[in-house]
């Protein structure tokens, strides 16, 4: 027994012997700032800053080079691979997810835009939501080009994208024999291996109400996808009124439920991005129902509490004293 220890020892400190920091921080990708940590002997973080670079040209709804920027313009667009992959994806869940998740919602999203812009609500949501809808979604899987079929419908893959590139990047990083690594693309976390090769990684879920530098509770992770939607994100304030970024397909406005952060732990980070989005709008009590339906773990922060689902039971602990802190049970 001790000698198969002191194997494992050897065979362990070698494969991590010279292993160092490498840390990337990636600007003017996915409209925030992307941090990518690798410890070990050799940087290969440009690989994973090149594929995050690729992303963006392919799935940007907001840069005019991009696939999806096209497809929205010209009603038209021939589209990488991997630009169809990620759409047939968003396509599906969005057909299954309609009431809290949908690519189409991209018109309102544009006019919340336009309003944060020019500091004015938005007088015509109704018709911007009527072009809501995957049914005006072409998509050729054979030849890889996908149309819009209805004048002034348009998708974004906002809340789904960032969450794609990290499963691409975290692919990448096991196919190079990477053991231990952090990828943070602005809230959008996986938690690669061990931190330094030697414990789990605790990850800050950030504290909605108060800065950025304050989490309201610490996750114990390893080889897990944290993924969080907040208010606190994106948005505007009008007339005293805080106006976000996360809409509610059901009525065109932001999402108000009580809920003030969303957050989903699971092995795939583009399944949790997208659940963070849905169970943002969807309500504590709908939330909870999606994570157990998708087999995610979740944390739900409202004004006074912090629910965590089962899964997370002695990994999840809260940092201070802002909420009360519940493991959430289904009301039969
Ligand atoms: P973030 O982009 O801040 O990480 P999300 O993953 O929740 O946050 O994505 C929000 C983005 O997705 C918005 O900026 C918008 O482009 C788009 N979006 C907003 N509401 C929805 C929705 N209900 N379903 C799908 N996409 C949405
Ligand atoms: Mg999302």
């Amino acid at each position: 027994m001790i000698f198969v220890l002191a194997v494992a020892a050897a065979v362990l400190s070698k494969r991590y012997l010279g292993a160092k920091e490498h840390t990337r921080t990636i600007y003017g990708c996915f409209d925030t700032i992307c941090t990518i940590t690798t410890y070990s002997s050799s940087d290969k973080t440009e690989e994973y800053e090149n594929l995050l670079r690729d992303a963006e040209l392919k799935f940007s709804a907001y840069n005019p080079q991009s696939e999806i920027y096209r497809l929205n313009s010209d009603l038209y667009a021939e589209l990488s691979p991997d630009t169809v992959s990620l759409l047939c994806d968003a396509v599906t869940y969005s057909n299954l997810l309609s009431d809290y998740f949908d690519i189409t919602l991209n018109p309102v999203c544009l006019l919340w835009q336009e309003a944060e812009k020019n500091s004015v609500l938005p007088l015509n949501i109704d018709s911007a939501l009527s072009l809501k809808g995957t049914e005006n979604v072409y998509i050729d899987i054979d030849s890889n080009y996908a149309k819009i079929l209805k004048e002034g419908a348009s998708i974004t893959l906002g809340a789904i994208a960032k969450g794609y590139v990290t499963d691409r990047i975290v692919q990448k990083m096991r196919a190079n024999g990477e053991t231990s690594a952090l990828i943070n693309l602005g809230g959008n976390i996986y938690a690669y291996g061990l931190k330094n090769n030697s414990s789990a990684w605790q990850i800050g879920i950030r504290d909605p109400k108060s800065d950025e530098n304050s989490s309201a509770a610490i996750v114990e992770a390893s080889n897990i996808s944290i993924v969080t939607s907040g208010a606190y994100q994106r948005g505007f304030e009008l007339d005293g009124k805080w106006y976000h970024h996360i809409i509610d397909p059901k009525t065109g406005y932001p999402a108000e439920n009580g809920i003030i952060s969303a957050t989903a732990v699971g092995s795939k980070s583009e399944l949790c991005d997208i659940l963070s989005t849905a169970m943002y709008v969807a309500g504590v009590e709908n939330a909870f129902r999606l994570a157990e339906e998708y087999g995610i773990d979740a944390i739900i922060i409202t004004d006074n509490t912090i629910y965590y689902s089962k899964g997370l039971e002695g990994k999840i602990k809260p940092s201070g004293n802002n909420y009360n802190f519940v493991l959430y049970q289904a009301v039969q």
